[in-house]
């Protein structure tokens, strides 16, 4: 038998193909089963099919609470700035926008193209439509440490990284969650799980646009008079619900309370860069143009076509009407109403349309090498855990990073870390 560590990483997405070329680079004999017919099957279609591999403004708080100190320490260790100089030792030169880290190629299917090639470079086995179904410690039996068995087969090795993913993303992305079961097998505590980085669908009761919108404003979260939270930027009013990246932001810190039934409404503000003062003087200038008009064409000349009809349906007005009709307080009161449409939120989109999954592998089950600490020959790494981030790259780099971190220790080469 080699001396050479023999370790199996399960699971061919963006933190197990971080640490399976880790691993390879560190002298391991690495296998990676994947359950899919191909490799990084999300990876390729993240960042809208460009892949936004990771961000400079970065520290804890862009992860959940219960990581925020863990992720600290960990990014001390690996960064977006070796994030970077990782992917050009793949040949991936990535480019900055804002503090958002692309590869220049804007392909997401570079990067896996990339991995897969170091992959083969460095004689790592890949096996296909291999779907890990348990791990079994041997203590040592054959000079082996664990019996893996997947779809028929079972190897041994020394070794265990566990990168199968969440239960996010499209169903051609087979993100079915299995690894939380074997986790769970194994002794691991599994925190609740809930899709995140999510669009919400409002109550049928709510009057939506008839087509849908993008819009810039701010959006905001309450349960009764409490203000749970609230985002800026595009959102997307949909005839069913309500989506965008601020929505998708704030969705990881409602999801539980949307998730348990709780009257959860959202106030979209589409006039949040006005202060009291620069939007009542708006106002006045628009009652300044009141005249025979319909009520419909005065508000084409203060909001997009498809609000100022959902504002008019919901307020029971006719289109009609002519604004001379209308007195100045009413329609001072109509203006308002952009300021505050309020969305009553039913459920979310759900795990095939989420990002990622909050939730998972209680970090506190991992050791800083991101093994257990039940069994420290198995590592933990990527999603499967409970750590989720922002969207912006925050994700990936966490996949990257506990790849990069458990593919070093797991072959026994500690000191590619700082
Ligand atoms: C549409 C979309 C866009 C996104 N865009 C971004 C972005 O631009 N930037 C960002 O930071 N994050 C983004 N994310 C989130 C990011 O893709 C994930 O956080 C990241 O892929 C998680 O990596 P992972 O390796 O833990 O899981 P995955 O990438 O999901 O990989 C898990 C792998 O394990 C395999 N697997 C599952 N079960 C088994 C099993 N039993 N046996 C063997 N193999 C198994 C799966 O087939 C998969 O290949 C996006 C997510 C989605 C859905």
């Amino acid at each position: 038998m080699s001396d050479k560590k023999r370790i199996i990483v399960a699971g061919g997405g963006a933190a197990g193909l971080c640490a399976a070329v880790c691993a390879a680079r560190s002298g391991a004999l690495v296998t990676v089963i994947e359950k899919n017919n191909v490799l990084g099957k999300k990876l390729s279609m993240t960042g809208n099919g460009r892949c936004n591999l990771t961000n400079l403004k970065i520290d804890g708080s862009f992860y959940n609470a219960s990581s925020k100190s863990r992720m600290d320490k960990w990014l001390g260790q690996f960064g977006p700035i070796d994030t970077m100089d990782f992917f050009r030792s793949l040949g991936i030169i990535t480019m900055t926008e804002d503090g958002y880290v692309y590869p220049v190629s804007e392909q997401a299917i570079s990067v896996v193209n990339a991995f897969e090639n170091e992959l083969k470079r460095l004689g790592v086995e890949i096996v296909y439509n291999s779907q890990l179904k348990s791990i079994e410690h041997i203590d040592g039996v054959d000079g082996y440490e664990y019996i893996v068995k997947a779809s028929g087969t079972e190897y041994r090795c020394h070794k265990v990284i566990i990168a199968t993913g969440s239960l996010s993303g499209a169903k051609t992305t087979m993100s079915t969650g299995d690894g939380y079961y074997i986790c769970k097998k194994l002794g691991m505590k599994v925190k609740d799980t809930y899709p995140a980085l999510v669009g919400f669908k409002t109550s049928e009761d709510d009057i939506m646009p008839d087509a849908g919108v993008r819009c810039r404003g701010e959006i905001s979260f309450y349960l009764g008079e409490e203000l749970l939270t609230s985002e800026k930027g595009e959102i997307q009013l949909l005839s069913t619900g309500i989506s965008g990246i601020p929505v998708m932001q704030a969705s990881r810190d409602i999801i539980k309370l949307v998730s348990e039934k709780k009257p959860v409404y959202a106030l979209l503000d589409l006039f949040a860069d006005y202060d009291d003062k620069s939007f009542d003087r708006l106002k006045e200038e628009m009652l300044k143009l009141r005249d025979n008009r319909s009520i419909s064409e005065f508000l084409s000349g203060f909001g997009n076509s498809h609000i100022n009809d959902m504002i008019l349906k919901r307020m029971k007005l006719s289109h009609t009407m002519k604004t001379s009709n209308i007195s100045d307080s009413m329609l001072s009161c109509i203006l308002d109403n952009y300021r505050k449409i309020k969305f009553n939120i039913a459920d979310s989109n759900g795990y095939l349309q989420s990002q990622v999954t909050t939730g998972g592998i209680s970090i506190g089950d991992v050791n800083d090498d991101f093994s257990y600490v039940g069994d420290p020959g198995i590592y933990v790494i990527g999603e499967l855990l409970d750590v989720d981030g922002r969207c912006g790259g925050y994700n990936l780099q966490f996949a990257w990073m506990s790849g990069f971190i458990a593919g070093n220790f797991a072959a026994g080469k500690p000191e590619e870390l700082r």
